[in-house]
């Protein structure tokens, strides 16, 4: 079992009688991960309270160059909470500097080609003045501003219909929040892989919706979700082989961001999300809160040199909720 010993040796480099008993020739690995010099595209970032966000903060803590690509609607909106400076506190590091975002490119990932850009959307008063949106721009304008870069992030969703149920949702709803939240993904490996240095990495964020029925999460969106898995797996493939890339994706358990609080319809006794995080929080193996930062810190590890031979994976980060196949005691009812 020298190999086991050795790969166990790289991992503790730093303790010298480890350290020793490596393999001759095997890559020394350290524990701590530094990104510097690797240059990110976090695309769905907009505000302070998603998992985009707490992806950006983990990759610049671990000294990367974080770019953003962020939706039009929401794009005014986001500049001038960061002019304002609403979100200082939030972009404070771990060795309390400030986060910087180098670049925030406007990004609306249901467009690939500036001919998929409908009159409608491009005479919207939300899109006035803005161009370059669709995601071969976007990747154009990153090559024309950092060359190749390292790590590639999807943390974006959408569905018009999501307060319907499926049978209720209608065939633009579905594709809507398929094109949207699945589609989206497969375009952005499309465009952005070959401006991607060889090693690098790709991460989406995916909900449990997609194995399991969770009532509530409609229009398709789960339907989008088992899309985005299916397809993380078939990318893991056809992009290694070709670029010599990796695509995971993290099932994230309940948090209450933006997009997760327009899930529920009005005038439900508790939104959607509330409901879905005291659920998980009375009923998981981890029975407590989850925090963005540990999606944030485990997306740092699958997008960093460390994950080198993990691809193709859904990767959960829901305190082992996805594990429960029955509850003990606390069921919906009690925490509605
Ligand atoms: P969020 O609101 O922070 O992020 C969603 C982002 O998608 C927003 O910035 C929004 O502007 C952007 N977006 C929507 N349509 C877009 C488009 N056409 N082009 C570009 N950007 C677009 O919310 P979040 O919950 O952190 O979502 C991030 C990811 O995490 C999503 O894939 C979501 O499904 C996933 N997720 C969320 C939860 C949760 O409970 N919040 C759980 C599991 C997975």
């Amino acid at each position: 079992m020298r190999g086991a010993a050795g790969a166990y040796a790289g991992l503790s480099v730093g303790n010298s009688r480890l350290a020793q008993s490596r393999v001759a020739g095997a890559p020394e690995m350290a524990l701590s991960m530094d990104l510097t010099g690797k240059v990110a595209f976090v695309a769905g970032v907009a505000d302070s309270n998603g998992y985009g966000w707490a992806i950006c903060k983990a990759l610049a803590n671990a000294g990367a160059t974080v770019t953003v690509g962020t939706w039009p609607p929401v794009l005014g909106i986001f500049e001038k909470s960061l002019s304002g400076g609403r979100l200082d506190d939030d972009m404070i590091l771990q060795d309390g500097s400030k986060m910087k975002i180098a670049t925030i490119y406007p990004l609306d990932a249901v467009f690939d080609t500036p001919d998929d850009v409908p009159e409608e959307t491009k005479n919207n008063k939300r899109y006035a003045g803005l161009e370059g949106y669709t995601i071969s721009e976007v990747a154009d304008k990153v090559a024309a501003d950092y060359g190749k870069i390292d790590i590639l992030v999807h943390s974006l969703a959408n569905g018009p219909e999501v307060t319907k149920p499926l049978l209720e949702t209608s065939r633009n709803g579905y594709l809507a929040a398929s094109s949207a939240s699945a589609y989206s993904m497969v375009s952005l490996v499309q465009k952005f892989a070959p401006i991607m240095n060889e090693g690098g990495s790709v991460l989406s964020l995916t909900y449990i919706a997609s194995e399991k029925i969770i009532p509530g999460y409609g229009g398709g969106m789960s339907s989008a979700k088992s899309a985005l898995e299916s397809d993380t797996r078939t990318l893991a493939y056809e992009a290694g082989r070709k670029y010599g890339i990796r695509v995971n994706t993290v099932s994230a358990g309940p948090l209450k961001s933006r997009a997760a609080s327009a899930i529920s319809g009005k005038g439900g006794p508790k939104p959607f999300i509330e409901v879905a995080i005291d659920y998980c929080k009375a009923n998981a193996p981890m029975p407590k809160d989850l925090t963005s930062d540990e999606v944030g810190a485990t997306a740092a590890f699958l997008l960093s040199p460390m994950a080198g031979a993990i691809t193709g994976m859904t990767v959960y980060v829901d305190n082992g909720m996805h594990a429960m196949g029955m509850v003990q005691d606390v069921a919906v009812e009690q925490v509605r």
